[in-house]
């Protein structure tokens, strides 16, 4: 399946310890991340992530325009709710489109738990059974 990560400056620490505790599942899967999320993810674990740009050069609507496509299956985004950010439009857009085509998204740690454990027991195969292209 393809993930894609993003998290804000004050999530990066974090994703990148959420991303350690789950290596194994995750290094079984397509990753995707912005900039900077993905550089710090990759190096802490070796995971290989394709890496678009820094979120607010326009990374979130790269990723966006590959949910659009139905590229993307599952989407980990760590937001920081208590700061305001210069491309709130972008994240509110991209968290439309993964309602538009019904992609599995957290937008906090207790839910990317949650995911992250259906994801490991195959709950989220129906995924592959809607779009087999991948
Ligand atoms: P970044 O982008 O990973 O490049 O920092 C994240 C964000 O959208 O703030």
């Amino acid at each position: 399946m393809n993930i894609a990560l993003i998290a804000h400056d004050s999530k990066k620490e974090l994703m990148t310890q959420f991303c350690i505790a789950y290596c194994g599942v995750l290094s079984r899967h397509n990753l995707c991340a912005t900039g900077i999320t993905g550089k710090l993810v990759a190096e802490a674990t070796g995971l290989r992530i394709e890496r678009y740009m820094s979120g607010p050069q326009g990374g979130d609507q790269q990723i966006a325009s590959r949910i659009a496509c139905n590229e993307i299956d599952l989407l980990l985004f760590f937001r920081d709710p208590l700061e305001r950010k210069p491309h709130e439009p972008d994240e509110a857009s991209l968290l439309r489109l993964c309602d538009v085509h019904n992609i599995p998204v957290a937008t906090n740690i207790a839910t990317a738990e949650a995911l992250i454990h259906s994801l490991e027991r195959g709950d989220l195969d129906w995924r592959d059974i809607v779009n087999p292209k991948k």
